[in-house]
């Protein structure tokens, strides 16, 4: 894509939560790129977007923007998760294409110049997936997987099993996700939604250059039933199948009763059964409710208009 006609701009977007050791070796790795920045004519601008951070992440940037003016800094107010530090850096990017990358060097930059080549063959977009899930606790993985096929079964929306946040996308594909501006945001689903000519990369998972993983099992389990409601409805389709299956099996019990009754003259026996039923019949109209609660409290949020993250300092 040797297009040196006018200077294109690219804006790397990096959401850092406690990642004051990696702001300065990301730096590093992603200049690494510059030789090849400067022959496809691209302007470089970094936009690191501090997610409420509590140690010397936002000292990091400044002192980075110190030496280099294409260095910028989105400080939130407090930690508002990963989901809008994404959609705040996608707001603020300025550039022809944007990246999205993680702070922790587990999305290679040197795959950039590789991801460059798609676009140049009409992709709109490049993701990346993992291959390989090495270093990941296998708990973790073995769910991350059900995960995956279980979303793929209920949702309309692709969603890859192993797909990364890291995509690099051209201003169009920015826009489309910017125009949904819901406050519940499952940007994995939201990749999949806008569509677009997608190139897919697979690459081995890197482990985390410093610090530890920010996500730990509840957190990504709430991130998953985040993921469901936002992106299919069909938890609610099934509660109205288990509601007419239990009907047509209470409607099947009470003719069996009515036959035996009528022409067995078998008195009907025993309250431990009607307490088992009274049981599991109360515990899935729960679970059935549980599952409307979750869809009526997604809306509740989505209603109330909040802001998705504020803005504490930015330069
Ligand atoms: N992150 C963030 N806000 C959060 C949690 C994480 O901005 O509340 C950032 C984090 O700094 C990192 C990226 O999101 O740059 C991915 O997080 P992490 O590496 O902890 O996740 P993992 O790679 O283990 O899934
Ligand atoms: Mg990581």
């Amino acid at each position: 894509m040797s297009t040196r006609e006018k200077e294109k701009l690219l804006s790397v977007v990096v959401p850092c939560f406690n990642e004051e050791e990696n702001v300065g070796a990301f730096y590093e790795e992603l200049l690494k790129n510059s030789p090849f920045f400067e022959e496809e004519g691209l302007d470089l601008e970094i936009l690191y977007i501090n997610d409420g951070s509590s140690d010397g992440t936002a000292e990091a940037v400044k002192r980075l923007r110190g030496q280099d003016e294409r260095v910028h800094l989105v400080s939130f107010s407090r930690n508002f998760g990963k989901e809008a530090a994404i959609y705040a850096g996608l707001c603020r990017a300025k550039g022809d294409y944007v990246a999205m990358m993680d702070a922790d060097l587990q999305d290679p930059p040197s795959l950039l110049p590789e991801m460059f080549s798609y676009l140049g063959q009409g992709y709109d977009s490049v993701a990346t997936r993992r291959v390989t899930r090495k270093g990941e606790p296998p708990i973790r993985s073995f769910f991350s997987r059900l995960f995956y096929k279980l979303m793929n079964r209920i949702s309309k929306t692709e969603i890859v099993d192993g797909a990364r946040d890291f995509r690099l996308m051209t201003r169009q594909v920015v826009d489309a996700i910017l125009s949904m501006c819901e406050y519940n945001r499952f940007t994995k689903g939201i990749y999949g939604w806008v569509g677009y000519e997608t190139k897919w990369i697979a690459y081995e998972n890197v482990e985390r250059a410093h610090g530890k993983t920010k996500f730990n099992f509840w957190k990504l389990f709430l991130y998953s039933l985040d993921g469901i409601t936002a992106f299919s409805t069909v938890p609610l389709a099934i509660s109205s199948v288990i509601g007419l299956v239990f009907c047509i099996a209470a409607f099947i019990a009470i003719l069996a009763l009515i036959v035996k009754n009528l022409f067995y003259h078998d008195p009907v026996a025993g309250w431990p059964s009607l307490a088992c039923i009274i049981l599991l019949v109360s515990g899935v109209q729960l679970f059935c409710v549980g599952i409307l609660g979750q869809y009526m409290a997604k809306a509740y949020l989505e209603v109330k208009k909040r802001p998705i993250y504020l803005v504490k300092e930015e330069f």
